[in-house]
């Protein structure tokens, strides 16, 4: 059975509706002259203004719409301290030893820096840091997640390999080969977390402004000029963390990542016996399906899921409910409480699926470390960022930094992960009959 989603609530993500730390920022209306100005009130401006506050830095956030409006609020909550596509060995290869280990370290502590915020500025985001598991849908699969979670390990990071066995007890599903998990990461309401992360940047000293677009991004003599609707902000450093919501402000830098869309439930809250059965240790699920399968619960027991669409007409509504169809069928639940919540977001996906910081002239960098794996990287983004604003030269992060390079064929490449997803279901489906 399905129920339509709350007309209220459609749109609107589950994590905005719920959170209780959230509050309104003013607009700016004012010129002011700051250290650094950053543009996106998300994870990633969000983590940078705390950190650079933190140095004695003056900090302003220039938010377009309100904090979390972006891929912030509207995201599953899984805090992962890895990589989509890439394990350790294959970034070494990819970036180089030296590069490349600072990168493996700077992602292996990720999960702890966002648990370790949490818990230092006592954030209320009922965050759980009982582990990320990744079940395997085959075999092969499981051959492969059996080598990222050794590699992990030897970077010293809490990961186990579990059997058939042992994650049909963490899920409570049956059929998957096996799986790992790392047990450094875990489960959070984004929209909650950002605005802790906020409120914790402002006792720092930094201001926030909501419904302040930047509309322009220009040199002047000492640094940058930002131009907003009815005020503006000098600053000797700006960071772009617009991720996939930066419009207009640079349609250059539109074109060096693929946009994704990917949309999210939340069921109608589940009796609490059901947590015997599935996820009893509260961890987060994500699966190695190329059509990715995820789930977990919240703080009030719904469950959480996502998706994507193969055609964006009347996605909206169909893709909510073939989501929630799909959890009745993999978690083998046919009473499954009717879909509560239907939201999407924009992920921003680079060509590696890697954190990259964008070199757009002295002072000014665009950062992303999203790739549908940000809330821990962009975090771990923000505190090296603001080791570079407060003087560390940016070729000296942990993170690959170069100047942009649009992606050729971008108008094309950027529907190829929608027109492929039939293909990539199908393929899932040959592995699992393999
Ligand atoms: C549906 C979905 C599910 C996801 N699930 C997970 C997950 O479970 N775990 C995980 O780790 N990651 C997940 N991600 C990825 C994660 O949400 C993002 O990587 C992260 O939120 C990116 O944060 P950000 O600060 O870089 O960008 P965003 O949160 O997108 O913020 C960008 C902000 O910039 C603002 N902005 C844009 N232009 C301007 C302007 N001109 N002036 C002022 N402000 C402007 C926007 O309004 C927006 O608020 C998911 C993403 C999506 C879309």
């Amino acid at each position: 059975m399905t129920a339509a989603i709350r007309p209220e609530a459609h749109g609107a993500s589950l994590w905005h509706a719920v959170s209780r730390n959230r509050r309104d920022r003013p607009a700016l209306h004012d010129e002011i002259n700051v250290d650094l100005a950053i543009v996106g009130g998300g994870f990633a401006g969000l983590s940078t203004a705390l950190h650079a506050a933190g140095k004695g830095l003056s900090v302003t956030v220039l938010e377009a719409e309100i904090i979390a409006w972006g891929a912030t609020g509207r995201n599953a909550g899984f805090v992962v301290p890895n990589f989509a596509k890439m394990d350790p060995d294959s970034i070494l290869a990819h970036l180089g030893p030296e590069r490349g280990e600072r990168l493996i370290d700077f992602a292996a502590a990720s999960a702890d820096l966002v648990f370790s915020l949490i818990k230092g500025h006592g954030i209320d985001c009922d965050a759980v840091q009982n582990g990320w598991i990744q079940p395997a849908h085959s075999p092969a699969a499981f051959e492969k997640v059996k080598s990222r979670a050794s590699q992990w390990a030897q970077r010293g990071r809490p990961t186990v390999v579990l059997d058939r066995q042992e994650i049909e007890v963490l899920t409570g599903i049956r059929g998957y080969a096996g799986g790992w998990m790392d047990r450094s990461g875990g489960v959070l309401n984004p929209v909650a977390y950002a605005h802790g992360l906020a409120d914790a940047a402002e006792k720092a000293g930094a201001k926030i402004f909501e419904r302040t677009p930047v509309t322009s991004v220009d040199r002047v003599a000492d640094g940058w000029k930002l131009k907003t609707p009815s005020g503006s902000v000098r600053a000797g450093k700006v960071l772009i963390a617009t991720n996939a919501y930066g419009g207009s402000l640079n349609p250059m830098l539109q074109r060096t990542y693929i946009p994704l869309k990917v949309f999210q439930i939340a069921t109608e809250p589940l009796p609490r016996e059901i947590r015997t059965r599935l996820l009893p240790g509260g961890q987060g699920a994500g699966d190695t399906r190329r059509n990715l399968f995820t789930f977990r619960f919240d703080a009030d027991n719904r469950l959480i899921s996502g998706g994507m669409h193969i055609l964006s007409a009347g996605a909206d509504t169909r893709v909510p409910q073939t989501i929630w169809r799909r959890l009745t069928r993999h978690l083998d639940l046919p009473d499954l409480p009717p879909l509560a919540y239907g939201w999407s977001g924009m992920a921003a996906v680079e060509p590696d699926f890697l954190p990259h910081l964008l070199d757009l002239g002295p002072g000014l960098i665009a950062g992303r470390a999203c790739n549908g794996r940000g809330i821990a990287m962009t975090t771990a983004m923000g505190k090296a960022l603001a080791d570079w604003a407060a003087g560390t030269e940016a070729r000296d992060l942990p993170l690959p930094f170069a100047p942009p390079a649009p992606i050729p064929f971008h108008a094309l490449l950027r529907h190829a992960p929608n027109a492929l997803l039939g293909w990539s279901m199908l393929r899932d489906r040959l592995d699992e009959t393999a």
